[in-house]
C-alpha cells in the first residue's frame, strides 16, 4: 500500500515510541514525514533510520528532522515553516508528543499539572493552529490526535486523564469547524503500549518494565500489551483516504479492555 504518495505529514514527538512508528509507517507508504521533537539529536537519528529503510526507499518516502518544543508557539511556527520549505506542502498532522507526571491527587503538584496539560493538550492547540491555515487553503487535510484510555479515569493520573479527555473534546470540535474545508480530525486512545513512556512508569513504581507488561497483559482480553506499530496502523488509516468519511471520532486501541 502506498496511500501517502506525494503527501507530507508532520509527526510531533516523532523521535521515539508511537511517534517513531507512525513516522516510519507513513514514510513506508510514500509520505515525506517531518519528525518534530524537542530531542533534536534523536529526531535526526530516527530520520536517518527512516531514510535508510528499504521499504521507505522503495515507496519514495523520506523523513526530515525538525527540532521544536510543542509547547512553544514560536518554535512550532518556525518548525512548520522549515518543514514546508523542504517538503513543499503539508497534508497530515499527527499530534503525538506527550508526557506523564503521575502522582496521587493529594500529592500532585501544580508544576506536574501545568506541564502535563501544556505538553499533552495545549500543544495540540499550538500545532494545529500552526498548520490549519495550510490545510484549509488547500481544501484537504488530516489531523490525528493522541488521546489515551486514561481519559476515562486512571489512578494517579488526574493531570494526564484531564488532558487526554480534553483532547477528545478538542478533536470533536475541530472536526465540526474544519469539516467544511475538507479537513478530518480524529483521535486514537491507546491503552498500554510498550514504549519508553510505560517503561518509565514501571520504574517509577518500582517494577521491572517486562514484569509490569505481564501484569497488564494478564488483565487484557487479548492477553498482551500493544505495540507502537499497532497504534501507527490505526493512525495511518485515519490519515488516509480510506477514512475519508470518518471525522470527530476517538478510536480506542486497548486489546479489548475497558
Ligand atoms: P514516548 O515518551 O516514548 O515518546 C514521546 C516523544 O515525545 C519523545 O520523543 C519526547 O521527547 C517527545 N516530547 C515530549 N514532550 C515534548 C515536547 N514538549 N515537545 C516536543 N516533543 C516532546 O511516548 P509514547 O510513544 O509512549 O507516547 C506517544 C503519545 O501516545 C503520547 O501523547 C502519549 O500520551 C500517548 N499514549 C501512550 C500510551 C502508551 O501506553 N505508551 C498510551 C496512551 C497514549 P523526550 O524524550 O525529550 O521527552
Amino acid at each position: 500500500m502506498n496511500r501517502f504518495t506525494e503527501q507530507a505529514a508532520l509527526v510531533t514527538g516523532g523521535a521515539q515510541g508511537i511517534g517513531r512508528a507512525t513516522a516510519l509507517r507513513l514514510a513506508r507508504e510514500g509520505a515525506v514525514v517531518g519528525i518534530l521533537d524537542r530531542n533534536g539529536e534523536q529526531a535526526s537519528q530516527t530520520a536517518a533510520n527512516v531514510n535508510t529503510d528499504a521499504t521507505v526507499l522503495k515507496a519514495g518516502g523520506r523523513a526530515i528532522p525538525v527540532s521544536a518544543d510543542v509547547t512553544d508557539d514560536g518554535a512550532v511556527a518556525a518548525a512548520v515553516e522549515l518543514f514546508l520549505a523542504d517538503a513543499g506542502r503539508i497534508d497530515i498532522l499527527v499530534n503525538n508528543a506527550g508526557i506523564t507526571r503521575d502522582d496521587l491527587f493529594f500529592r500532585l503538584s501544580r508544576e506536574s499539572w501545568d506541564s502535563v496539560l501544556a505538553t499533552n493538550l495545549t500543544s495540540m492547540f499550538v500545532c494545529s493552529a500552526a498548520v490549519q491555515g495550510h490545510l484549509v487553503a488547500q481544501g484537504s487535510g488530516r489531523i490525528v490526535n493522541l488521546s489515551s484510555r486514561s481519559a476515562l479515569g486512571n489512578r494517579g493520573q488526574a493531570n494526564y486523564a484531564a488532558a487526554k479527555a480534553g483532547v477528545q473534546g478538542f478533536t470533536a470540535t475541530l472536526a465540526i469547524e474544519l469539516g467544511r474545508f475538507g479537513v478530518t480530525v480524529n483521535a486514537v486512545a491507546p491503552g498500554f503500549i510498550a514504549t519508553e513512556m510505560t517503561g518509565e512508569t514501571a520504574r517509577r513504581i518500582g517494577k521491572d518494565p517486562i514484569e509490569y507488561q505481564r501484569e497488564v497483559a494478564a488483565r487484557t482480553p487479548l492477553g498482551r500489551v500493544g505495540t507502537p506499530d499497532e497504534v501507527a496502523a490505526v493512525i495511518a488509516f485515519l490519515a488516509s483516504a480510506d477514512a475519508s468519511y470518518v471525522s470527530g471520532q476517538t478510536i480506542y486501541i486497548n486489546g479489548g479492555a475497558r
